[in-house]
């Protein structure tokens, strides 16, 4: 289920579109949290018109803005940066936009509200002027839709935009290895410990065995809620809120991560390829002290520029970062740095617990741009979203040799992130993805065809547009597992399935 996200000048009518858009009111959500009556606290959700259901979070306030964008970090897929018509972008919408870059939020699509106040004329005026203020940032080109929360206008079409970039969208990744940066945690009687958050990299069900870190407490997962309805389990880029037995409430806080037992440390110190915020004013500086926030997590932390003194305006270096409190992240993550007054940089943490970094040695810089382009596993789960490949095809295309290829394989397998079927390794990712998408061509075709006992193979594959031997792997894996049936040439899902028809046929 993907997550969105505001963004956008105070006042400029975020809280009425959510609203307009979901029927839910975040202002009462977020008395409703502050009274404790709600778990999935200041959290709207709406269904697209391709079925798709998303999660839409509001954040008031600036400094809370940044927190919960980054609380979605890997959760967040869109951002609405929201335009009011009759004012046209303000130093909050540059500001906003600025973090949108600096925490690589997936996708953005631009909102003109309150069109019902301005004429047609005017609105084009401030496109205009926002197209100025969008140039080089990661929403330069974003769609723009004109709506007005008041009268309805428009909603519709922002609805079809944001199912048509979410679709273009890689799905979540999934690498065998679920986390969830707690957001909050509280006690329902009756239940115990509840924690709430963006769950990514993975998926959790009911009766794990887990660990919050860095405390290291041991937990179990007793129940999963999502969108207040009870769930057995949860996939990765779900928000949900999580109860636990074997801990208490008052053990738990804000920036603790749920993950399985031994999966993460307890970090003290990071380095970062810091890229600053294209609109900072007093520009970071070596040995400067911070705030470091990544997920859900802050801590004060001191910062070692490795290859730079200063970080000027949209300049990028080598960070390396002492913290006074540990957290729990792992290489891959998003931090994003704030001095007392401004968000001034921000960047993929490259390495953990290492020791001091010497300043300006080019040996540790080229090694570190090395780590940059990614772990041998990260790259070949990379390569599997498109489909399975063979080992040779993995060699060849990261210029290795099968050898070490083999090694990155294993540990993958070993990691449930990948399997291997007939000499080709197909990541769980692309299986279920993939799985995903024909139970749905075959559903569909069923009840356009409600004769059809089962949807020809033929039909099924040219609508996942895959390869025959990728296909036919797809159906042995989903029928092996019971989630359907094949007939003949034909699928039927869920496996014993008969059209049942209405008197009228
Ligand atoms: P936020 O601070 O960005 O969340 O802004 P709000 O959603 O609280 O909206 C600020 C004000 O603008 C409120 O008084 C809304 O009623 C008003 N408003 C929001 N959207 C529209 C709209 O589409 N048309 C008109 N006329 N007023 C709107």
């Amino acid at each position: 289920m993907p997550v969105i996200g505001t963004a956008g000048h105070v006042d400029h009518g975020k809280s009425t579109l959510i609203h307009a858009l979901t029927g839910i009111d975040p202002d009462r959500l977020r008395e409703e949290k502050e009274r404790g009556l709600t778990i999935d606290l200041g959290f709207a959700w709406l269904t697209l018109p391709s079925g798709l259901e998303v999660g839409v979070v509001d954040v008031p306030g600036h400094e809370r803005f940044i927190k919960n964008m980054l609380a979605g970090a890997g959760g967040i897929d869109l951002a609405l940066l929201v335009v009011a018509a009759d004012e046209g972008p303000r130093p909050q919408t540059a500001e906003h936009l600025a973090i949108l870059d600096l925490l690589e939020v997936p996708a953005g699509i631009v909102v003109l509200t309150k069109c019902d106040l301005v004429e047609a004329e005017y609105a084009d005026l401030v496109e205009a002027e926002l197209e100025d203020t969008l140039s080089g940032s990661r929403l330069a080109g974003a769609p723009v839709v004109r709506v007005s929360a008041q009268s309805g206008e428009g909603l519709d079409a922002l609805r079809s935009a944001i199912d048509t970039v979410l679709s273009r969208l890689p799905a979540k990744r999934n690498l065998g290895r679920p986390r969830l940066p707690v957001d909050r945690a509280f006690t329902i009687q009756g239940f115990g410990a509840v924690v709430t958050g963006t769950l990514i990299d993975g998926s959790l069900a009911v009766g794990d065995e887990m660990e919050l870190f860095p405390a290291g407490l041991k937990c179990r997962i007793r129940g999963i809620q999502r969108h207040r309805t009870k769930v057995e389990s949860l996939g990765p880029g779900t928000r949900a809120a999580v109860n636990l037995s074997g801990v208490r409430t008052e053990d738990i806080s804000r920036g603790m991560v749920l993950a399985r037992p031994g999966a993460l440390k307890a970090v003290t110190s990071l380095v970062v390829r810091l890229t600053a915020s294209r609109i900072v004013i007093n520009p970071l500086a070596h040995d400067a002290e911070v705030t470091l926030l990544a997920a859900t997590s802050e801590s004060q932390a001191k910062v070692r520029l490795l290859d730079a003194d200063v970080l000027g305006p949209g300049e990028e270096c080598w960070a390396q970062f002492v913290l006074d409190f540990p957290v729990a992240i792992l290489p891959g993550d998003h931090v994003v740095i704030r001095t007392p007054n401004e968000t001034v940089a921000g960047g993929p943490v490259v390495a953990i617990n290492g020791r001091r970094l010497r300043r300006n040695n080019g040996p540790g810089i080229a090694a570190l741009n090395q780590a940059l382009a990614g772990s041998p596993e990260d790259r070949v789960l990379e390569m599997l979203r498109t489909g399975p490949l063979t080992l040779s095809a993995v060699a060849s295309q990261l210029q290795t040799d099968e050898r070490s290829v083999r090694e990155t394989w294993e540990v993958l397998i070993s990691r449930e992130a990948a399997t291997e079927h007939e000499g080709r390794l197909v990541s769980g990712e692309w299986l279920e993805s993939r799985a995903q998408d024909l139970l749905l061509a075959t559903s569909e075709f069923l009840s356009a065809n409600p004769l059809r006992r089962s949807a020809p193979r033929e039909h099924v594959r040219s609508a996942l547009r895959i390869e025959a031997p990728a296909f036919d792997l797809l159906l042995r894996t989903l029928s092996g597992s019971s989630r359907i049936e094949t007939r003949g040439a034909g699928i039927a899902a869920p496996p014993g399935y008969e059209p049942v028809l209405t008197p009228a046929q």
